[in-house]
């Protein structure tokens, strides 16, 4: 079975279908057919924008709002990411969007950390298939009037750091306020010694990239647009920055639009430290074995560069070096 990292995977948009409609019938909400529900929960062929594509999180967000909904959400994901073959994940959240009912944030992220710790006390592995270790990742998000929220996320990531979470990030809408405006946030998370990881390139262009870069990031969730601008490109290869590539979700979201000219083996030639990873499983029906096959059908990826893809995986991982010496070992089986 081929092992897989995953660097970049949202908790909200990879929601398991089978997940939310037990989660929908514990709460007695009317339960549509499954070609309905899959339209209220996936973007097909016609979704416009990332606008668009952020619509899609509305019904998960509705099950995230309990310890029970959450600890079931990342426990049952965790063994879906397992079967395909994972063998280290960070799974990142934003604890702010889930505290519309009972939950603070601190709760929010004992819970999805009990789901975790579930997870990985229950896993039994068969035939010598090895273990999937996984961190969460804490999202800060793009609003107007969340400075207090925000600022919280950082602390708390500090608290719970090598407890469960491994970092943080900056996600939500791309373009109405740049990424510079949240640099206090992450000079306060260096200050606490939190790795973190930013949006940046996938809606806007490379000008975000160089703000987040000015930021202190070293890892870059998407970062695509960077191609645009071949300064910027060398630069970020110059300093191994990690790009965060999403192939089926920067469709979706209109960030590229042809497949065929998806542009992660000419960057990994150039010696850019790209990885790819799946972003949002249900929303862009997709999975990371799925993203490989379609970049190896669509752009002839080789067993050679999905190698170096893992081996980028496995050194911008925030995890422990003995972590990284396990994921090294497994592929050079
Ligand atoms: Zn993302």
């Amino acid at each position: 079975m081929k092992k897989f990292i995953d660097l970049h995977l949202h908790l909200d948009g990879s929601v398991p279908f089978t997940t939310v409609k037990k989660l929908m019938a514990e709460h007695n909400l009317p339960i549509p057919s499954d070609h309905d529900l899959r339209q209220q929960l996936s973007v097909n062929a016609n979704c416009k924008s990332l606008d668009q594509f952020l619509e899609k999180f509305a019904l998960p967000n509705k099950l995230m709002q309990t310890r029970h909904d959450l600890e079931t959400i990342v426990y049952d994901l965790l063994t879906e990411l397992k079967q395909q073959g994972l063998v280290y994940a960070e799974i990142r959240f934003a604890p702010q969007l889930h505290t519309k009912n009972e939950l603070t944030q601190k709760t929010v992220i004992e819970a999805a950390i009990a789901g975790l710790n579930r997870f990985l006390a229950d896993q039994q592995s068969k035939n010598n298939q090895p273990e999937l270790h996984a961190g969460l990742i804490l999202c800060l998000m793009r609003f107007k009037n969340n400075q207090v929220e925000n600022m919280k996320t950082v602390e708390l990531a500090k608290k719970f750091l090598h407890h469960g979470v491994v970092g943080i990030d900056l996600a939500g809408s791309e373009g109405p306020i740049p990424n510079i405006k949240y640099k206090p946030f992450f000079d306060r998370a260096i200050k606490l010694g939190i790795p973190f990881t930013i949006h940046a390139g996938e809606a806007a262009g490379p000008d975000s990239i160089r703000q987040a870069l000015a930021m202190g990031a070293h890892r870059i969730g998407h970062g695509i647009h960077c191609i645009e601008d071949p300064e910027l490109t060398k630069e970020l290869i110059q300093q191994q920055t990690v790009l965060e590539c999403c192939a089926t979700s920067n469709m979706d979201t209109k960030a590229f639009n042809r497949i065929t000219s998806y542009p992660i083996k000419n960057l990994l030639h150039k010696g850019m430290k790209v990885t790819l990873n799946s972003d949002d499983m249900t929303v862009s029906n997709t999975n990371l074995p799925r993203e490989y096959k379609l970049l190896e059908e669509k752009t002839n990826l080789t067993s050679e560069e999905e190698t170096t893809l893992y081996l980028n995986a496995v050194d911008a991982a925030f995890t422990s070096p003995d972590e990284k010496i396990r994921l090294r070992a497994l592929i050079q089986k």
